[in-house]
């Protein structure tokens, strides 16, 4: 077995570790005698998978009773549609366009009610998270149902070290690809949500984490689909229809994992660590160029280029030669992108720092 170093933006590198327990569970599942594949997700062998993933998130991340936890299908993207139709109570809301999902967002929300945006990055090629007063002074005006946020651009490697003042308006975030990889304090959000596949798991699972009163008697839109409501999802303990029960299952062994690991604090430490050894490569560097202004840098995807086309298709070609893939940078930028989740190791950071010195060399 050669396994690479992988640096993919979603679906991501996974902890070996966990590939082998679920290897070596495939066939039987503890005891019940049949795969997890297999089972009912009305058994008490799968009740207690789906209690102990949520049981060890709220560890983990410190989440108060005062928020329910959801496990959904359709990815990050069908959120998009389920925050407005959700929260849209008084039909308005703000905000932040940072990249192209936070885009995507906000086109999917304008077709539930009146989409405000606050702030863009547009104008700089989304290099940087642009400056958050004006959004503080919106919000303080009283009238939005909620302000989101895209908390890490994956495509353009930004996000947000701090978030804007919003006073009561509750704050929706899409922590897609920066879940798990710091501590956050989840009060200060309304409604945080992350699809599994870059962090957490396998794609096919997206993780709502909402303040109850939010969700109160049901959707804030009556044609909401019966799946996307959040009420009816936490009333049925994420399992009014079949849910994902192998990403789940996937699910709750990432996040035993990362508690063995130390939890998010030492997860943090971890992926500062890997994030310094690339950006400071690149900072020193006369051949790769940096996408991202300083202040507004991802921990979680690196993206850089060179100057030219035709020495990016070099790099990537080399990289792969190496051992090294999933380092081309998103279509829609170009150029390069190192993703470092929680289980790409600081080894595998080290290595493709070492291609990129080779590179360098052989360059400038
Ligand atoms: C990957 C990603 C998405 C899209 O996720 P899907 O599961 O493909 O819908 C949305 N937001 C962010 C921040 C992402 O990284």
């Amino acid at each position: 077995m050669s396994r690479v170093y992988n640096f993919s933006a979603g679906p991501s590198a996974l902890p070996e570790r966990v590939l082998s327990e679920v290897q070596s569970e495939l066939l039987e599942y503890g005891g019940t005698g049949m795969s997890i594949l297999e089972m009912s997700h009305r058994t008490p062998a799968f009740s207690q998978v789906i209690e102990d993933a949520e049981a060890t998130l709220r560890r983990i991340m410190a989440i108060p009773d005062t928020y329910r936890v959801l496990f959904l299908q359709g990815g990050a993207t069908l959120q998009f549609a389920g925050i407005p139709l959700n929260l849209m109570r008084r039909g308005r809301a703000g905000y932040l366009v940072t990249g192209l999902f936070s885009c995507l967002a906000a086109e999917e929300a304008a077709k539930y009610g009146e989409v405000e945006v606050l702030a863009s990055s547009e104008k700089t090629g989304h290099d940087r998270i642009p400056d958050l007063a004006p959004v503080a002074a919106r919000a303080a005006e009283g009238d939005l149902d909620y302000v989101y946020l895209c908390q890490n651009n994956t495509i353009y490697g930004t996000q947000f070290h701090e978030l804007p003042e919003v006073g009561d308006v509750p704050l929706v975030a899409d922590v897609s690809s920066c879940f798990l990889m710091e501590p956050i304090d989840v009060a200060r959000y309304g409604l945080i949500y992350a699809g599994a596949q870059k962090n957490a798991g396998a794609a096919g699972t997206t993780v709502v984490i909402v303040r109850e009163d939010l969700i109160g008697d049901g959707p804030a839109l009556a044609a909401c689909p019966s799946y996307m409501s959040y009420r009816r999802q936490a009333d049925a303990r994420s399992m009014m229809n079949t849910p994902n029960t192998f990403g789940i299952y996937l699910t709750g062994k990432i996040l035993r994992w990362a508690e063995d690991e130390g939890g998010l604090a030492a997860l943090a430490a971890q992926n500062r660590k890997k994030a310094a050894v690339l950006y400071g490569l690149l900072d020193s560097s006369r051949v790769f160029i940096p996408h991202a202004e300083p202040a507004s840098r991802s921990i979680a995807n690196v993206t850089f280029r060179c100057a030219t086309k035709e020495l990016d298709e070099e790099f990537i070609a080399g990289a792969r030669a190496r051992g090294i893939e999933g380092v081309r940078a998103h279509r829609s930028t170009g150029g390069m992108r190192a993703s470092i989740y929680n289980a790409v190791t600081l080894e595998a950071v080290q290595a493709l720092a070492a291609y990129m010195r080779e590179f360098e060399d052989a360059h400038r």
